[in-house]
């Protein structure tokens, strides 16, 4: 390869825009041309959007600007969407373009997984970017405001929420903290209010330590959310949802939390892929093609014991770190580093100063894991921009 280098990463959420922040640390000036895809002009904090969603917070503080990220005189931003991957061309199809790599980054995050379930796809809304919490906020306060017109329709106020994994737990936590305010504002009995979160599995948050999941289960069940647990949704239909026992609930908002994919572009590009992840080598290459490296939600990483590792924010921005390395040192022909994940913990909210969690092995739960989840928040914060950004949409 005589001429510049042409890197292109696709996605610019946790995997791609560290990639992309790490190597304009480490790229001299002409090493490479790097180039950045993404459908927004903004990289949004995947690992907030359960509080917009449910009206806690404004979307706009889950979400920063790509250019106040990046360096323009290192890498080219494009903001536009991937249409195709055709690896065996070194290309790249964009919605209004085509774009030609030598190395190709691909982090373009996961999808919602609905496993041919019959209706989700239709009726249900997904917390996944800044435009689906939008929908989902604003859906919950306009069913109060039709509640208010047509008060025999209970359904309006029944919230169903599908699947007790992290993204459900936390998504519950935050409209159960919302929904007295709604009462309020629209002058609603909150005892006519439901929110139910509803598992398949025998337990909610199945695999994580079950005496923290059973304390997160009574705070929750405290501050209002019922739990219908080993059951699993077997439909959505536009009145509500059919459980495998036959029960119907009637609710007119279904969010469906039951679990991602990785994105459909990755298997499309021919990539022998499981749910759209792509079991990546130790230097987290696609198999058979070391120009391609894949990360986050798109890869599948595994674990000593040969078990993938939970698709997080924390695996795809150590996998960023890693990916611009080895890219650095594709391009100076020098040696590969293979990936290894250091596990931090988890730390998940409940809602308004309430969490539990498990940091370096240490297990914790209310006031002081809520407080860790900020300290996390802002640790990431101060990764992608520094003391500047911390100060900006940190909070304590
Ligand atoms: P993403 O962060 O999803 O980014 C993908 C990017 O690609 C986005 O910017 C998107 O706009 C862009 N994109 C997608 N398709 C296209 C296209 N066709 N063309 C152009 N651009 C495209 N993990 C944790 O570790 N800790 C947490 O506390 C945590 N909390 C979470 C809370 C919620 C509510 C959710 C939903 C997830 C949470 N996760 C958490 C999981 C974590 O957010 C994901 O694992 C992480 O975002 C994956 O990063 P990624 O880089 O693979 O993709
Ligand atoms: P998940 O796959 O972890 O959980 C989905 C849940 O839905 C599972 O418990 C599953 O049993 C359940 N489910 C599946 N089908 C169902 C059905 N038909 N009816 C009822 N329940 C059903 O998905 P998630 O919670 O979106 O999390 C995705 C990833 O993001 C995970 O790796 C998770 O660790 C991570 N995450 C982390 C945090 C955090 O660290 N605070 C927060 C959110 C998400």
């Amino acid at each position: 390869m005589s001429r510049i280098p042409r890197i292109v990463i696709l996605g610019a959420g946790y995997g791609g825009i560290v990639t992309a922040i790490r190597l304009q640390k480490e790229l001299n000036y002409n090493e490479a041309d790097v180039t950045l895809v993404n459908k927004h002009d903004y990289h949004y904090i995947t690992t907030h959007l359960h509080m917009p969603a449910a009206g806690t917070d404004d979307p706009n503080n889950a979400r920063v600007s790509i250019l106040k990220l990046i360096d323009e005189f290192k890498i080219d931003f494009v903001k536009s969407t991937v249409v195709q991957i055709r690896p065996n061309e070194k290309k790249v199809i964009l919605e209004d373009g085509t774009l030609s790599y030598d190395y190709l980054v691909i982090g373009l995050g996961g999808e919602p997984e609905t496993f041919g379930i019959p209706g989700l796809k239709e009726h249900a809304m997904n917390i996944r970017s800044i435009n689906s919490v939008r929908l989902i906020r604003e859906h919950i306060e306009y069913q109060f405001a039709k509640f208010k017109r047509e008060p025999h329709r209970k359904d309006y106020l029944t919230f169903i929420v599908g699947g007790a994994g992290f993204t459900g737990i936390e998504f519950v936590g935050e409209l159960a903290d919302r929904i007295p305010k709604l009462c309020r504002e629209f002058d609603v009995d909150p005892s006519l209010v439901k929110i139910y979160n509803i598992e398949a599995a025998p337990t909610a948050l199945p695999g994580f330590d079950p005496e923290l999941v059973q304390y997160a289960m009574d705070v929750l069940t405290k501050k209002g959310v019922t739990f219908k647990i080993a059951t699993a949704i077997k439909e959505c239909t536009p009145e509500g949802v059919i459980l495998a026992d036959g029960e119907e609930i009637k609710s007119s908002t279904v969010v469906w939390t039951g679990g991602i994919r990785g994105n459909r572009l990755v298997e499309e590009a021919g990539f022998e892929a499981m749910r759209g992840r792509v079991k990546v080598d130790e230097y987290l290459r696609a198999p058979n093609s070391d120009h391609v490296f894949i990360l986050g939600d798109c890869s599948l990483v595994m674990n000593p014991d040969d078990r993938p590792y939970p698709p997080t924010a924390q695996i795809a921005m150590q996998q960023g770190e890693n990916c611009a390395k080895n890219l650095v040192a594709s391009i100076r022909g020098s040696q590969l580093t293979s990936f290894k994940f250091d596990n931090k913990g988890v730390v998940a909210s409940l809602g308004k100063g309430e969490a539990i969690g498990i940091v370096f092995g240490k297990k914790m739960r209310g006031g002081v894991a809520a407080m860790m989840k900020k300290i996390v928040d802002m640790r990431y914060l101060y990764i992608i921009g520094g003391v500047p950004l911390v100060l900006k949409k940190g909070r304590l």
